[in-house]
């Protein structure tokens, strides 16, 4: 089988490369976003996910000075770090696997869909094995939700090791959702996973259904499944 070589381009080379072919730099703010931001402003910046920091990040839009870190964190405190203002109207990363006509996998997701993040976070969806996982000789997974609790587990690495043990997509997402739970019983998200014979299948968590497509393979359709979260 012929194997395809991977570059990731970032930063300064990313940007280069991008304005070869052809893309200009541009501001994406929309009047969506600007508004979005005013009204976010006047709820005293809620949704806000700083912890541990003075002044309460409840009431005051900063800026904000770390408080000492607990020495021991006990269960209920590490619950805490679910999202709670997690929901369909403040996240959406776009999670992909690929299974070219040559068995080649490939996975990415959208640099991160969460709302109004803490500047500088770096979420789940860029870390390989969190985000999205793939292995030419099974498939591949990928994964969205609450990131900074997902990328503590990496479902996506689980998922893919999984279907490598001999366990159905669907299995194989289940038991990387599962896994999270038993720690995070509070945890919304979802993991997607893909084999190389193109069997497909989700679990999800924190929500009633969770939603993804499956395009075919010649590309004339794409259809939407809907599968019931745990
Ligand atoms: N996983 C993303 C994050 O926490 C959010 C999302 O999936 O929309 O950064």
């Amino acid at each position: 089988m012929e194997r395809t070589t991977h570059t990731l381009l970032v930063g300064d080379q990313a940007t280069e490369f991008a304005t070869q072919l052809g893309f200009k730099e541009e501001d994406l703010h929309s009047d969506k976003s600007r508004d979005l931001y005013k009204q976010w402003k006047q709820k005293n910046c809620q949704p806000n996910y700083w912890k541990n920091v003075v002044p309460d990040p409840k009431q005051s839009c900063g800026p904000y000075k770390p408080k000492p870190f607990p020495p021991n964190r006990n269960k209920q405190e590490l619950s805490e770090d679910s999202y709670k203002g997690i929901g369909s109207d403040n996240h959406d990363t776009i999670g992909m696997v690929v299974v070219d006509s040559k068995g080649n996998v490939a996975g990415g997701t959208s640099t991160n869909g969460l709302n109004h993040k803490i500047p500088g976070r770096v979420g789940d969806s860029p870390i390989a094995g969190a985000g999205s996982y793939v292995d030419n000789d099974v498939g591949g997974a990928a994964a969205t939700g609450d990131g900074d609790v997902m990328m503590r587990f990496l479902p996506s690495f689980h998922a893919v090791m999984m279907m490598k043990s001999g366990a159905s997509p669907t299995i194989a997402a289940g038991d990387a959702i599962k896994s999270i739970i038993r720690f995070y019983p509070d945890f919304v998200g979802a993991v997607l996973a893909v084999n190389i014979e193109g069997a497909h299948g989700a679990a999800c968590h924190g929500i009633e259904k969770f939603p993804y497509s499956i395009r075919s393979t010649d590309y004339s359709d794409v259809t939407v499944l809907e599968v019931p979260c745990m």
